[in-house]
């Protein structure tokens, strides 16, 4: 079985964000799919070690913020690589509140979509959050970022002083130094399996 089949799947790239009392948090994932139109449902997975996955799962409440081509790598490790467990991502910026009351992105994004979770399963690993969709707008006309378009055109390429030895995450180019990867090791930066990791040549 080959595994690399899977990146030939085409992904988005979303921010994900929900509120709980005072509390803003935000991540990044890339699995959104419309599942119906009528009446319009969507499903989310979310790993359950985000803060934001959480959030959710206890206030069934949540913003899509549909991530542009414009999007900077800095966006992604700022909402993407640290927690926020550790981090208020949302300390000293001033994003824009849709009706529902959470935060959406209206910067580098170009539409949102809020949703109200109907159905939790959970997955071992991740939550899949069924939800009905209770809002949405358009934000720009820019395109939508895919997976593959922030692997190539987005994330730094490793250059000639940073390259090590080991294995390095596919997600955030996080290296892990080491001949033999543990199958169960974890990404410390974007919380991803080994499965995502790739061999330094
Ligand atoms: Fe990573």
């Amino acid at each position: 079985m080959d595994n690399k089949a899977l990146f030939k799947i085409g992904y988005g790239l979303y921010i994900l964000s929900a509120k709980e009392g005072e509390k803003d948090n935000a991540c990044v994932i890339n699995t959104v799919t419309q599942v119906t139109s009528d009446p319009c449902q969507i499903t989310l997975a979310v790993n359950k070690m985000n803060r934001t996955c959480e959030m959710i799962e206890r206030t069934g409440l949540f913003n899509v913020s549909i991530l542009s081509e414009k999007a900077p790598f800095d966006l992604f490790k700022h909402f993407g690589y640290q927690s926020g467990k550790t981090v208020d991502k949302f300390a000293g910026r001033s994003d824009p509140r849709s009706a529902n009351g959470l935060i959406y992105l209206d910067q580098f994004t170009n539409a949102y979509l809020s949703g109200n979770v109907t159905k939790t399963i959970d997955l071992g690993t991740h939550l899949l959050f069924l939800a009905d969709l209770t809002d949405a707008a358009v934000l720009s006309p820019d395109e939508t970022v895919t997976y593959d378009y922030y692997q190539k055109k987005i994330k730094p390429a490793p250059t000639a002083t940073t390259q090590k030895k080991g294995w390095r995450c596919r997600i955030c180019g996080y290296v892990y130094e080491g001949e033999e990867l543990p199958p169960d090791f974890i990404c410390p930066i974007c919380k991803h399996g080994a499965v995502d990791f790739e061999k330094i040549e």
